[in-house]
């Protein structure tokens, strides 16, 4: 590779929204991201968003699920 054009590749430490953290190879020092392989409901099974089950909960208050 030539030297000076290229941008940094480093270990960045990645911050997620449920507070885990951990490294990958990034040019910059830090993310933070929203959701990561802890919390995403794909891997934990869970609903990660509380807001959403409200909406459900109105949609069957207002249209009815009997
Ligand atoms: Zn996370």
């Amino acid at each position: 590779m030539k030297k000076g054009i290229h941008p940094e590749f480093k270990q960045a430490k990645v911050i997620c929204g449920c507070g885990s953290t951990f490294t990958t190879g990034s040019v910059k020092d830090e993310l933070r991201v929203d959701v990561c392989s802890n919390c995403h409901p794909f891997f934990t099974g869970r609903q990660r968003d509380v807001a959403a089950g409200g909406r459900i909960e109105k949609f069957n208050k207002r249209y009815g699920s009997k």
